[in-house]
């Protein structure tokens, strides 16, 4: 840890933002004594985790004018990572076998998310920090502070100066369209999975999904209840890829990825078969975007790498007056935004000291070349899924905090192989017992749990 220069100070700091990452930030920087407003511009706590019906007024969201919708949640979702691993470290994310509405499952469904992060709101009394309803329009350095403007839903605006702001945006809601040579004459409907909600448009359809990680993965099945056929479309895999995959409809294939698209409404892979689609579900991500931020061109978003960041959190130059919080793509999301929110309070309040903008630089710029040099795509630059626990470590360590659990980093890993071996079954089936009880003697040991360890491996399935 680098050591306090500054006594400590208490600092007015605006957060952006009241998903998880808001929130949980929001705690971190009034445990560490910073006064703090979150602004938020939806009704309620929980960013991407309120589902909604409704979707942008465009399917592919790339028409500016259109409505938007923040969240990128479809009816059947449900997480991608074990519940024990997924929850702020000194709140666990436990199963409520004693309320009916809620889902105790190990991989439970996004109500269930939504359901927790309500109780963490609610447990460390967050809401009253927060301004709903009111949209930040923009933000920019005026004289060594911040300016922040928002918008109230009445369009009233407002204009206020902080010594620092903490960006929680979030990051699934701009989508990011792979382009097909011959799309433009490709007659067929198109969508991404940002505006993906339920099946049932699809039905008796030919379906082209393409991406195969975990929305691709979870989208086509789900399609395929209804659709006739489904076509997973993977970049990952290798250009002769043609496989049947085993679903109880009997009517998915995995291709490699798309050749070209035309005007008599085929597909053509690049293994060389065609099929006549009726639509084309995009599941290839999101880009980055922070519409309201005004830093003078020093701030840029290239290929989806944010740029400059130090450790992904701290542009050199802005720093520490501007932080994010949750950039990194990573299996703990909620433990990450946890501990990146306790480096960032503990630098605002001067009890640890950031490196010379030089050096910050410096470091940037050798993880670029490291990139550079393993072959990593610059889109890649905050996919650091591989590197998690060593890099939440390094950041828990700068500012004193408790490291990541052993087997936290193990169950995310094993959960992702799982993932990826086996998509259909890897929420409801697995080999990992021993980890479970682990985590569960874990939150025991910490008095954060009254009842015994093997309790949930009892009852939790
Ligand atoms: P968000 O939840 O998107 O919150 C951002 C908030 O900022 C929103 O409330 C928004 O209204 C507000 N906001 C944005 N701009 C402004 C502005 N200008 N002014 C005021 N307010 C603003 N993670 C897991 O841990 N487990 C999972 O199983 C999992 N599944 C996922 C499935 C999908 C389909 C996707 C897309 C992501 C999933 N994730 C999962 C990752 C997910 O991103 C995180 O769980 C987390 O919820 C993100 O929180 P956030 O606060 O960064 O962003």
């Amino acid at each position: 840890m680098a050591p306090a220069q500054n006594p400590i100070t208490s600092k007015h700091v605006a957060v952006i933002g009241a998903g998880a990452a808001g929130i949980i930030t929001s705690r971190e920087l009034r445990r560490e004594g910073h006064s703090v407003v979150v602004y938020e511009r939806e009704k309620q706590v929980g960013g991407l985790w309120v589902y909604t019906p409704k979707s942008d007024s465009d399917p592919l969201s790339l028409d500016p004018t259109r409505s938007k919708v923040h969240s990128s949640i479809y009816e059947s979702l449900r997480t991608n990572v074990p519940r024990e691993s997924m929850g702020v470290r000194d709140f666990p994310f436990l199963p409520r076998f004693d309320d009916e509405s809620r889902d105790p499952r190990r991989y439970p469904n996004h109500r269930e998310v939504l359901a927790y992060i309500q109780d963490f709101a609610r447990e460390f009394k967050i809401e009253e920090m927060i301004r709903f309803e009111t949209e930040v329009v923009r933000v920019e350095p005026v004289d060594g502070k911040w300016r922040v403007q928002s918008k109230k839903s009445g369009g009233f605006l407002e204009d206020e100066i902080y010594d620092a702001v903490v960006v929680c945006n979030g990051h699934y809601t701009e989508p990011n369209i792979t382009h097909i040579p011959g799309i433009k004459s490709w007659p067929g409907k198109q969508i991404h999975s940002h505006n993906y909600r339920v099946p049932d448009p699809f039905e008796n359809e030919v379906v082209v999904v393409i991406g195969n990680f975990a929305s691709g993965a979870d989208i086509s099945r789900d399609i395929a209840k209804v659709a006739k056929e489904v076509h997973i479309a993977s970049r990952a895999r290798e250009p002769h890829t043609y496989e049947k995959i085993s679903v109880p409809q009997n009517n998915l294939w995995m291709h490699s990825e798309i050749d070209t698209a035309n005007e008599d409404g085929s597909i053509v892979f690049k293994n060389g078969k065609v099929v006549f689609a009726d639509s084309i579900v995009y599941c290839t991500g999101y880009k980055y975007n922070f519409p309201f931020l005004e830093t003078n061109g020093y701030l840029r978003i290239d290929e989806k790498r944010v740029e400059p960041l130090y450790k992904h959190v701290f542009p050199p130059a802005l720093a520490p007056g501007l932080s994010f919080v949750g950039v990194p793509a990573m299996g703990i999301v909620f433990v990450m935004f946890e501990i990146q929110s306790k480096w960032v309070a503990a630098v605002l309040s001067g009890r640890v000291t950031l490196p010379s903008p030089d050096k910050m630089m410096e470091d940037i710029n050798a993880w670029y070349a490291s990139l550079d040099a393993l072959g990593i795509p610059k889109r890649h630059t905050h996919t650091i899924g591989r590197i998690q626990r060593e890099y939440l470590n390094w950041v828990a360590e700068e500012c004193g905090c408790e490291l990541v659990e052993r087997w936290r980093g193990q169950e995310v890993d094993g959960g992702y192989l799982r993932l990826v071996a086996h998509p259909e079954t890897y929420r409801d089936e697995w080999d990992d017992d021993e980890l479970i009880e682990e985590a569960y003697t874990d939150f025991s040991r910490k008095k954060l749990i009254s009842f015994d360890p093997s309790y949930y491996l009892e009852n939790g399935r």
